[in-house]
């Protein structure tokens, strides 16, 4: 998609649809779940319209060209259900819809109606691209950015052929939104949910675009969201991103893409499920609190519960690694077997290889995490890896000892750093196993 040659009128974006309707989109909400009060299934367009009109002032036309994806299906439009919709649908108004609801409006994929102009495909180009190219540094957000001024500035700077009337209006409407939304002060925890809900999302529309599809594999499908600059419009550490994306992918793809809502129908899994079902006594839980303590019952549920999953676990792969990165760090890349920091270039470069004492995989199953890991040199990973040499737990003062009798650590003290948090019982189970100790 080349977005920087798509025309772009605000049109109806500058009229003022449930922007004031304090607290945030909470209009929005109430319309998609007005709209979509049968469940996940579409909606035709002229009865969405109806609907809207009598549930809202604001113009009947900004939800559905701007937020909701429309499709025509042997003549007649619909609006369809996609993630949002799911979300609205799922649970009481809050803060989180509107931070997906401001993604769908940065996303600017709302698909076709009858009689819609082509750059109607793609409504908000603007909105886009002033995210990517004004707000996004490389690694996260530039918050300073988001002011009516700078919106204005960047409209006014000729950077895209902008067709508003009154491009101060449009920009306060904009920073509004942000503002509204509070997407600007997301925490951790509150991410999590939304990017993979975001990403959700994201693919929701590009195969209703038939942008992607299905078949493809999470791989290729992760090519492409990093082409349409997904890091940037959702300001995801680039780090991370791509590993927790494939693990969204994935996720997506085992539940059927947009097949996941035809599931939700044979259950009736549209019914008002709030995430609010904390126990009574004791502190007020956090929101991660609550959620554990909803216990999921319904597919739509289930559905959310497994996007926040994927994403989560995503973490926890980026943060196993860490742990490696971490000890080797911690030590200097001084091998525990020998106590050389292996020197691997003329700068004095050192190197050394993160190793599980008992083994990640199957049958093992050791943790992967700090207990668990030592760091080695080359020679001494692959030799402890197959029990060549070990270490003598020796009630909490390890001793290293080797196979053969010719090398200077045989017998060294091993000294574990208090930081490390290293749990010795792995170093018995790796001497047991090689019948070292009995
Ligand atoms: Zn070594």
């Amino acid at each position: 998609m080349d977005w920087k040659s798509l025309e772009s009128r605000p049109g109806s974006f500058s009229k003022n649809f449930g922007w004031g309707d304090a607290p945030g989109l909470g209009l929005l909400h109430r319309v998609t779940n007005a709209v979509f009060s049968h469940g996940m299934k579409p909606v035709l367009r002229d009865t969405a319209r109806k609907i809207i009109a009598q549930k809202a002032d604001g113009d009947p036309l900004v939800p559905l060209n701007f937020f909701f994806y429309n499709l025509v299906e042997r003549g007649d439009s619909y609006v369809v259900p996609d993630q949002l919709v799911l979300e609205a649908l799922a649970r009481d108004h809050d803060q989180s819809f509107d931070r997906l609801a401001m993604c769908a409006l940065n996303f600017s994929r709302v698909g076709a109606w009858d009689r819609a102009r082509p750059y109607q495909s793609h409504p908000a180009p603007w909105a886009r691209r002033f995210v990517i190219e004004e707000v996004w540094n490389g690694f996260s957000w530039d918050t300073s950015k988001i002011t009516s001024d700078k919106i204005e500035e960047f409209f006014a700077s000729g950077a895209m052929d902008y067709g508003a009337a009154s491009p101060r209006k449009f920009a306060t409407n904009l920073h509004f939104l942000y503002q509204q939304s509070s997407l600007l002060g997301l925490t951790n925890s509150e991410r999590e949910d939304w990017w993979s809900s975001a990403l959700f999302l994201f693919l929701d529309r590009c195969i209703f675009d038939r942008e992607i599809s299905l078949k493809m594999s999470a791989q290729d499908i992760l090519s492409f969201v990093e082409t349409e600059d997904f890091w940037a419009l959702t300001a995801a550490d680039p780090a991370l991103a791509p590993y927790a994306a494939f693990s969204v992918i994935e996720e997506y793809l085992d539940l059927g893409g947009p097949a996941r809502f035809t599931n939700m129908e044979a259950t009736g899994g549209t019914a008002k499920t709030p995430l609010n079902t904390a126990p009574r006594s004791g502190s007020p839980p956090s929101p991660k609190m609550r959620r554990e303590n909803a216990k999921p019952k319904k597919p739509t549920d289930l559905t959310l519960t497994v996007v926040q999953r994927a994403y989560a676990r995503a973490q926890r792969q980026v943060r196993n690694r860490q742990h490696a990165e971490w000890v080797k760090a911690l030590y200097e890349n001084r091998c525990a077997i020998c106590g050389v920091a292996l020197v691997i270039d003329p700068t004095g470069t050192t190197y050394s290889e993160a190793g599980h004492v008992k083994p990640v995989g199957d049958p093992f199953k050791g943790p992967d995490h700090l207990q668990n890991i030592l760091p080695f040199c080359p020679n001494h990973h692959k030799a402890f890896d197959r029990g060549g040499v070990w270490i003598n737990p020796n009630k909490g003062n390890p001793i290293v000892r080797s196979a053969t009798d010719d090398t200077g650590f045989d017998g060294r003290r091993l000294e574990l750093l208090s930081d490390h948090d290293f749990a010795v019982e792995f170093l018995e189970w790796h001497a047991q196993y090689f019948g070292h100790l009995s």
